[in-house]
Formats: C-alpha cells, structure tokens, sequence
C-alpha cells in the first residue's frame, strides 16, 4: 500500500513527521512525502529519507497512491477510491466526482477510546498554552509578582473563557507563569479541572446546567447572568484568553464591543475561537487590533506558530486511526459497512456517497 503525504497550502503543519513516517514503513507501507512539505514544521526532506521514505515533487503522477495523509483536505487529482485521511476544508464535489474515501478526523467522537485519534483535542491543548505565551509576548508586563528593590509588581490578572482543551491548557500555562488565574465554562464538570490547575473557577448564577462533554448554547436566562458577572470581572484582568465553543455551531459572542471599552489600557485578549464566528465582538480574523487601548488577537491558525510540536501529535493521531482503520478493513472491506463508532462518526464520503458533513 501506497501511503502519500501531501504539503499544505496554507497550514505549517505536516501530517505526518519522520518518526512517524519510520514507523508506517516499519509495518511495510511505502511512505512518499511530497518535497519540503514538512520544511514550515521543521522536518527537513532529509529527515524523512533518512528513515526510509520518499520524496517527490507533485509533478508525480498522484494516481499510484492508495491513501493520503494531510491536515488540510487537499485539493488534488487522485485516482477513484483513494483514501483521503484529513481534518478539515472537506470539498465534497470533489469527494463524490472522484469517488474518495474520505475521513475527518475533526469528527471523532469525545470517548476514552477516541482520546489517542482525537486531532481536536490534541490540538486544542497546544492552541491553548500558545494563546498564553502569545499574550505574555503582547502584554508589555510582567507576569508573576515581582518584588523589587525599586518596587513591588503585582501578578497579572488572566482570565479564561471556556474550560475546555485548549482553556485548561492555557490556565496551566499562565499558572506556571505566575498569573493570578480565574476561569468560567458552562458545564458543571469544568470547575473541578479548573480548581484542580489553582485557578479560581467563577460561578454564574443561573438554574441551567450543563452534565458532560458537549456543550448547548445557553438560554437568555444564562446569558444575562454571564453577561453581568462578565461585566463586573472584565475592568480588572490584564489577559483574557477565550476558547468557548459549541460543538457543530457559531461560537457565542461572550464579550461584546462596549465591554472591552471597559477594559484597563494595555489589556491583551486572545480569542480562540475566530474559526466558528469569534467569543469576542471586536476580533478580526487574522488580525491584531485595538480598541481603547485593549489589543485583540484574533488568530486564523495559532498551530502555525507552534507547527513543529502540533505537527508531531497530528501524526501520531492520525497513524493511530490509520491502524484501527486497517485492522477494521481486515473484518470488513466495505469500508461504508464497518461497525466502529469512530470509523462510522468520521466518514464523509465514499464511493460517490456523503455520509456525514
Ligand atoms: P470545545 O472546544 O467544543 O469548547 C471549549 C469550551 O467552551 C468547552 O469546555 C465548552 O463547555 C465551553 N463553552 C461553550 N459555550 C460557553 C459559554 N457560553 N461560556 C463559557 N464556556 C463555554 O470543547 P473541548 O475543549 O473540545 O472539550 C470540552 C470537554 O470535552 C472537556 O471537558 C474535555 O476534557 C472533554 N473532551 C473529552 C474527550 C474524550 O474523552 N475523548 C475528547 C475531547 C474533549
């Protein structure tokens, strides 16, 4: 079986990194890595011919493969059937004109089975302490309490919004800084994690809660109640770092535009969530912008910035999945008629057909 990795258009990342690539041959697929399409990651061609693989250029005829392996769906020409293993950008007239087997793995269910696949997650947690470095870098103060002998810096106020992956992760992150943390998220179960990292967890007032992983969009009730606990945390912070999301849905605009005029001058927020609609109202995509002095970062892809070690969990997600899927393919070729709720969840397309979207 012929395995190729294609380079991303627009993405750092690879999606798969020498080690990996030395372990798929080492179970004896034939790994071809298109020309410097690892060089934005930090994987030289070299690394990769040094454990056995191929390089190419795309000039190649892209018909001889049988699976291909990338982070963003690419938009090439292979032959009928090709196995398309992806996270994102899926173009579906492409999937059913070529007749690809495709898979996102930006479906895979939130199980403990799913955990060692899931790109989301793996992902999310580096986004997470990036988000936080990043932030330290725009602050323009110091971060832990600092006693000095020409005076006493108090610790910089964070505050995280969503306690999800990538928020643990970034309350983690400013903990070890030396920050003064406090965190809110919508499901019950998040105050535990958030107290368990030392960061206060913040509690609205409201009857509606959420039990377990997945996330609703609250009612008016909730809202208000957030809105006005917001308002009263909101002009003491130095960074606030947004991750709320709600799985399949627009992100909720958590701080609205008068709510950052509220804000004290040199304040920093990081909103993670530009790629479902923004948490906060005055993000720009892609952009770093000001409003009454408080900067905004809106990053369309923070893994840009942290490729090497995003590349790195990328791949082992996606080798894992690749295993369960040919262990699976062994029981049952029909790929449409495989009875695992994580190959099952992750199928988009195949042989022409849509499944999920
Ligand atoms: P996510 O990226 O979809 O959302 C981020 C966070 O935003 C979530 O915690 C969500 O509750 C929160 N949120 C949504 N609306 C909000 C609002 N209005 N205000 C404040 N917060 C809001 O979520 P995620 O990070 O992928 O994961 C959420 C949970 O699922 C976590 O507890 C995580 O540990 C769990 N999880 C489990 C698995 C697994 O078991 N395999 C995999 C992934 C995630």
């Amino acid at each position: 079986m012929k395995i190729f990795v294609a380079s991303e258009e627009s993405d750092n990342r690879i999606a798969v990194v020498p080690e990996v690539a030395k372990k798929l041959i080492a179970l004896g697929y034939e790994c071809v890595v298109e020309e410097r399409a690892g060089a934005n990651a930090g994987f030289a061609d070299y690394e990769y011919e040094n454990v056995g693989a191929k390089i190419i250029s795309r000039d190649n005829d892209l018909k001889l493969f049988d699976v291909v392996f990338s982070v963003n769906f690419p938009t090439l020409t292979f032959k009928d059937g090709t196995i398309i293993i992806t996270s994102k950008i899926i173009d579906l007239s492409l999937c059913k004109k070529q007749k690809l087997t495709v898979f996102s793995l930006n479906k895979i269910p939130r199980t403990t089975r799913a955990q060692y696949m899931d790109v989301l997650s793996s992902q999310a947690s580096l986004a997470g302490y990036k988000a936080m470095i990043e932030a330290s870098h725009e602050i323009g103060r110091a971060i832990p309490l600092m006693m000095t002998t020409a005076g006493t810096i108090p610790a910089a106020k964070v505050l995280i919004i969503g306690a999800g992956v990538a928020g643990l992760q970034a309350i983690a992150t400013a903990k070890r800084l030396g920050g003064v943390v406090s965190a809110f998220d919508v499901r019950a179960s998040a105050k535990e994690q958030v107290e368990s990292l030392g960061a206060k967890f913040i509690e609205v007032k409201s009857e509606e809660k959420i039990d377990g992983v997945y996330a609703k969009e609250m009612g008016e009730e909730y809202k208000k109640a957030q809105e006005k606990k917001l308002r009263e945390i909101l002009p003491s912070q130095d960074i606030v770092i947004t991750t709320a999301q709600i799985p399949g849905k627009r992100a909720p605009v958590i701080i609205k535009k008068d709510m950052v005029e509220t804000m004290k001058s040199g304040a920093v927020i990081v909103d993670l969530s530009v790629s479902t609609g923004g948490n906060c109202e005055a993000t720009v995509p892609g952009q770093t912008v000001e409003q009454n002095g408080v900067k905004i970062l809106g990053f369309n892809n923070i893994l840009d910035l942290i490729a090497n070690d995003a590349s790195r969990l990328y791949a082992k997600n996606v080798f894992n999945f690749f295993e369960l899927l040919m262990s699976q393919m062994e029981i049952q070729p029909d790929i449409s008629k495989i009875n695992d709720d994580i190959i099952k969840s992750t199928l988009i397309a195949h042989n022409g057909n849509i499944y999920n979207t």
